[in-house]
């Protein structure tokens, strides 16, 4: 009997063709590897062509150390890599790259040719290498840095190949790749180009000059800086303002020490600091780094190196949500900071024909569809169908309690439109105001200042008065108990639902108590939309909402100055509790098309 042998060493070749099933999975990786690289080599510029989303060709250009002869011919090897070379070094590392692996994973699946000078040398080197055939190497001319061409990926993987999606899907996979690396690297200049088409120059600059270059807001005027150093974690950057959120989670980059990474946590972690400013579906847009010590995270998970671990992610979830929170509400927002917002301009393609008067532009990177006429006005009264004549008492004694110490400035001249708004104007234009939703966010925010400082929120009613609640309602009061005394009610609930009030806010008139209790519980049972987390915020929101304005009550030009004003003094003016738009602006420059 003679024993067979089965087992048998791969050779590199198919070794490194597996291995490329694992770093190079579409065009969009080969842009990543190949800019991370330019990017440890310590490029200043660096242009990036692909053509027909990078299956026919992806072009880098650097102007970084370059590379030897040796060196060259070494970087197609597998684990071959001059960023780390001892365990220590793993421990400790400060470039993108460090695996070896990319190079030689694209080498596997596409023809690539890498021309390189180093500044020692006057001679260059160009090596070309087809999968599965020994590499050639040959002198030339060229400048100091690195040029690297990845030609008809996967032609030798038909199988592969067909996984790959439409170009207009792989190109979006690139741009946002190439957005990341823009703005995760905002002293790199990068120029990036479809075929001959530029999508992007972004000259070096700070984060925020880079942000609006990058993505389509104004960083000026559409977001909060956020800067704090909480529990050993650095957090920096910038979040959006509510007004610039999107549609999906185009807009959300986050970063640690440097490298672009994925956390659902901290992404929740952020959106969670928005509850109550965006509507459901909406996405606010940040751009966040994390600095923290190396030894707490594992960046070593995945090829893609994109996820990461923390040793306490709980930590970093409360520092992350703490620190957006603390920036969005020292955010002041006024009328003149939501102007007509420069859209930037490179990312954008003009949509022709359609027969439209609106300009329409798409974003290449998110495919959004930006039109010329930014906003809308506010959807149709909806809510509160109560009438009535002049002003619902408490509503009443609500706005007069509502201007003192305001160091808002005030508002040009206010003037009644219709009976559900107002209009004034400011630096940008017409700005339209809906009168309830104004008086929802002023009472919000009252109520939120009020809470946690029940001095002078609350008025002793002269007989307390008592009444009963169904048993639901009992418990859900009982539940709130310590976020209506907050607010300045003053209450006893008895276990078979007696209630009895001793105290209401100042907003709140004496008599109309136990309407309102009912109808904030009544809210608050129908607010499923509201998260669980904050309860002081769902009953502020649903007060705010229940003691608001009603349609057709009537104001004096005084009483709509001030709530004009008082509104322009918040923090977040433009949306309700609940993310519904309190106000818009017509530009000037609308006004003016109009009459030509
Ligand atoms: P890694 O980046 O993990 O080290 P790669 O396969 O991406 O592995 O690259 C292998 C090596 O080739 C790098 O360590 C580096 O020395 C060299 N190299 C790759 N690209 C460049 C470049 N653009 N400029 C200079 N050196 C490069
Ligand atoms: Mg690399």
């Amino acid at each position: 009997m003679v024993a067979t042998n089965h087992i048998k060493i791969l050779s590199e070749h198919l070794a490194n063709q597996i291995a490329a099933g694992e770093v190079v999975q579409r065009p969009e990786s080969v842009v990543k590897e190949l800019v991370e690289n330019s990017i440890d080599a310590g490029a200043t510029t660096i242009t990036v062509v692909v053509k027909e989303a990078g299956k026919k060709l992806v072009h880098i250009v650097d102007n970084g150390a370059g590379m030897s002869e040796d060196d060259v011919k070494l970087s197609i090897v597998r684990h071959a890599t001059s960023k780390i070379s001892t365990e220590l070094d793993l421990h400790n590392i400060s470039t993108m790259g460090f695996r070896g692996e990319a190079l030689a994973s694209v080498a596997a699946v596409a023809d690539v040719e890498i021309r390189t000078r180093t500044e020692a040398e006057a001679t260059g080197w160009a090596l070309t290498s087809q999968p599965g055939n020994a590499p050639e190497i040959k002198p030339i001319t060229t400048d100091v840095g690195t040029q690297v061409f990845v030609r008809n990926l996967f032609y030798t993987t038909p199988a592969r190949r067909k996984f790959l999606k439409s170009d207009l899907t792989e190109f979006r996979h690139v741009s946002e790749v190439m957005q990341r690396l823009a703005l995760g690297n905002p002293d790199v200049r990068f120029v990036f180009y479809d075929g001959s088409n530029l999508v992007f120059d972004v000259e070096v600059g700070s984060l925020k000059e880079r942000i609006a270059d990058v993505l389509a807001i104004d960083p000026a005027r559409q977001t909060v800086s956020v800067s704090s150093r909480e529990s050993g974690i650095e957090i920096s950057g910038v979040v959006g303002l509510p007004s610039a959120s999107r549609q999906s989670r185009s807009g959300q980059f986050l970063f640690m020490n440097g490298r672009s990474i994925v956390s659902r946590s901290i992404a929740h972690a952020i959106a969670s600091s928005y509850e109550h400013l965006l509507d459901n579906g909406q996405h606010p847009v940040f751009v966040i780094s994390l600095t923290l010590d190396p030894g707490r995270v594992d960046v070593n998970v995945h090829p893609q190196k994109s996820e990461v671990k923390f040793d306490d992610e709980r930590g970093v979830y409360l520092a992350v949500q703490h620190a957006i929170s603390a920036a969005l509400q020292a955010a002041s927002v006024v009328p003149s900071f939501l102007g007509e917002i420069p859209i930037a301009r490179l990312p954008l393609q003009s949509l022709q024909g359609g027969g439209s008067e609106e300009a329409t532009f798409v974003n290449r990177f998110t495919g959004e569809i930006h039109t010329s006429q930014r906003n809308t006005p506010p959807s149709a009264w909806g809510t509160h169908s109560n009438q009535g004549s002049g002003w619902s008492a408490a509503a009443q004694a609500g706005i007069d309690g509502l201007y003192s110490g305001n160091e808002a400035p005030e508002p040009n001249q206010v003037i009644p439109v219709g009976v559900e708004y107002m209009a004034t104007t400011s630096a940008e234009g017409l700005v339209l105001i809906h009168k309830r939703r104004a008086h929802e966010r002023v009472l919000y925010d009252r109520a939120m200042r009020n809470a946690g400082s029940s001095s002078g929120a609350e008025q002793a009613i002269l007989f307390s008065s008592k009444f009963s609640l169904t048993p639901s309602r009992a418990v859900l009061l009982r539940q709130f108990i310590a976020e209506f005394l907050s607010l300045g009610f003053k209450i006893d609930v008895a276990v078979d639902g007696t209630v009895v009030v001793h105290a209401v806010p100042t907003d709140v008139k004496a008599g109309t108590e136990e309407a309102i209790i009912d109808e904030i519980l009544q809210e608050i049972e129908s607010s499923n939309k509201l998260p669980s987390v904050q309860n002081k915020e769902r009953i502020a929101a649903a007060y705010a909402s229940r003691q608001s304005i009603r349609k057709g009550d009537t104001m004096t030009d005084a009483d709509l100055k001030r709530l004009a004003r008082e509104l322009f003094g918040s923090a977040v003016s433009h949306v309700t509790p609940k993310g519904e738009p309190t106000f818009f602006i017509i530009p000037y420059t609308e006004l003016r098309g109009r009459f030509d």
